[in-house]
């Protein structure tokens, strides 16, 4: 609970992180702003050689804005929810296409699907990029290649593991994405969910991945958990509330069934 306490503290510190972001970028503007007059200047007074000294600082300083508008567009994509009856036995099934030309040949992909699973209550968009997010995490830590295995299942949590896991007693769908890759030590899966916390090279990560999807998750009424074994892979597993009710497919009138409009 300390824990979910901590997170919640961190998903809250966005907002003044994305200040700081602003912050930044302004003072980057101020530097090549800076920069131009200086070129100005020197054009005025035939000093060419400096002008481009003047050049190299105004084009790193508009890489580097372009770099933090990058991740303030990445992170800004968190959509409002639409939520509906989702059968996400089918909303793998039909990513896993995407998923495999996605991750590339070497990563071989199993699915796992309960017969039965119950009816999500979820955006299925939002489902879907948390997936595919969750894969090419998995495909990065595969560098040689490995096997990713996607499993669905049906959760009833109550009592105690609901007070231990944060999240309110009752009927939850899981999906699991597990690799075979390098897993995470324990300092690193305490910081995962950190709003641009990443280990990846400058330019690969944007350390926004697992964040987005814990608030994706948490908003959706559900959870997110880490299990990484260090050597021997990672499982990250999304809960999401079981829809009551009948499914959304099954709410279509017959005679539309055949005539999708989308
Ligand atoms: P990014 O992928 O851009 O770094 P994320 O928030 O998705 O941002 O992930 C944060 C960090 O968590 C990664 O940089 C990586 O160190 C670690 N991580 C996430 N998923 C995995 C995984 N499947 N295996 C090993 N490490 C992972």
């Amino acid at each position: 609970a300390e824990e979910q306490l901590r997170q919640s503290q961190k998903m809250e510190a966005v907002g003044q992180l994305t200040g700081g972001l602003a912050h930044d970028f302004n003072n980057l503007l101020a530097g090549i702003s800076g920069s131009l007059e200086l070129m100005n200047a020197r054009i005025g007074q035939g000093r060419l050689q400096d002008v481009e000294k003047y050049m190299v600082a105004a084009q790193g300083a508009t890489r580097r804005a372009a770099a933090l508008t990058h991740r303030l567009l990445a992170f800004s994509r968190r959509q409002t929810l639409d939520p509906k009856a989702t059968d996400v036995n089918a909303l793998v099934g039909g990513m896993i296409e995407l998923i495999q030309r996605t991750v590339g040949p070497s990563v071989r992909i199993d699915t796992v699907f309960l017969p039965d699973l119950w009816p999500a209550l979820v955006d299925p968009s939002q489902l879907e990029n948390a997936l595919l997010n969750l894969c090419i995490n998995a495909r990065d830590a595969m560098p040689d290649g490995g096997r990713i295995t996607i499993e669905t299942g049906n959760r009833r949590i109550d009592g105690q593991a609901a007070r231990r896991q944060d999240m309110p007693e009752g009927e939850y769908l899981s999906l699991a994405v597990s690799d075979t890759g390098t897993g995470m030590p324990p300092e690193v899966i305490a910081k995962a969910f950190d709003p641009f916390f990443t280990t990846k090279p400058l330019g690969q990560g944007t350390g926004l991945g697992l964040s987005m999807i814990y608030g994706f998750a948490k908003q959706s009424g559900g959870q997110v958990r880490i299990h990484s074994e260090e050597g021997e892979g990672t499982t990250v597993s999304i809960y999401l509330p079981r829809h009551r009710g009948r499914a959304e497919a099954d709410e279509t009138p017959a005679e539309n069934r055949l005539h999708p409009v989308a």
